[in-house]
């Protein structure tokens, strides 16, 4: 697909942020290409839409911008999988580790119900400790995850093998 090349030449990357030794993949200049930053939802709208999925999770902060208008194109509700303190309501949490100790995602009880069938999306998987931790919050609620879907894989990181058997769908591997 030509687009996805495309897709690619607009994401910058930027070394050393936010600390050295990091290649930092930033795709706030896709954004800034409306053909792109369109290709890109469409690529995932294609891919989803009429596969029965109710659920677009998106993880803060970057899979707020991708979630809701695949949501939207697709006809599903789109839940925020948030930092911790950020939900008024009741939630549930779970803790995974970073490189340099834990973080925790919330979600709100109530948002899904068990057996849905869901997508959970982000701008990039590295680890696959954040995707991880989302899929474990919606399986806890009885949510079946079809898929996790990415913009951008780092293939070194083997994030995809934390995810143990859950799909990963990504357009982009990047070194
Ligand atoms: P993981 O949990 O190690 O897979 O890290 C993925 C999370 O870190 C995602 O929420 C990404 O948004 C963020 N992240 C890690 N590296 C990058 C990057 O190079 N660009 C943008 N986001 C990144």
């Amino acid at each position: 697909d030509d687009r996805i090349s495309r897709i690619a030449s607009t994401i910058r990357v930027i070394p050393d942020f936010p600390k050295p030794g990091v290649m930092f993949q930033d795709i706030t200049t896709m954004l800034l290409d409306p053909k792109a930053f369109k290709d890109t939802i469409d690529l995932f709208v294609e891919r989803y839409k009429g596969k029965d999925i109710s659920v677009v999770a998106g993880v803060e902060a970057r899979g707020f911008i991708f979630g809701p208008p695949i949501a939207l194109a697709i006809g599903a509700k789109f839940v925020p999988m948030r930092k911790p303190g950020k939900l008024p309501g009741e939630v549930i949490s779970e803790e995974y580790s970073l490189e340099y100790g834990t973080d925790k995602m919330e979600m709100h009880v109530g948002a899904v119900e068990a057996g849905e069938r869901a997508i959970v999306i982000d701008d990039l998987i590295a680890t696959g400790g954040t995707l991880c931790a989302a899929i474990k919050l919606l399986e806890r609620v009885g949510v079946q995850v079809v898929e996790c879907a990415c913009l951008i894989e780092l293939p070194e990181l083997k994030g995809r093998e934390r995810l143990c058997d859950n799909p990963l769908f990504v357009l982009i591997k990047s070194a």
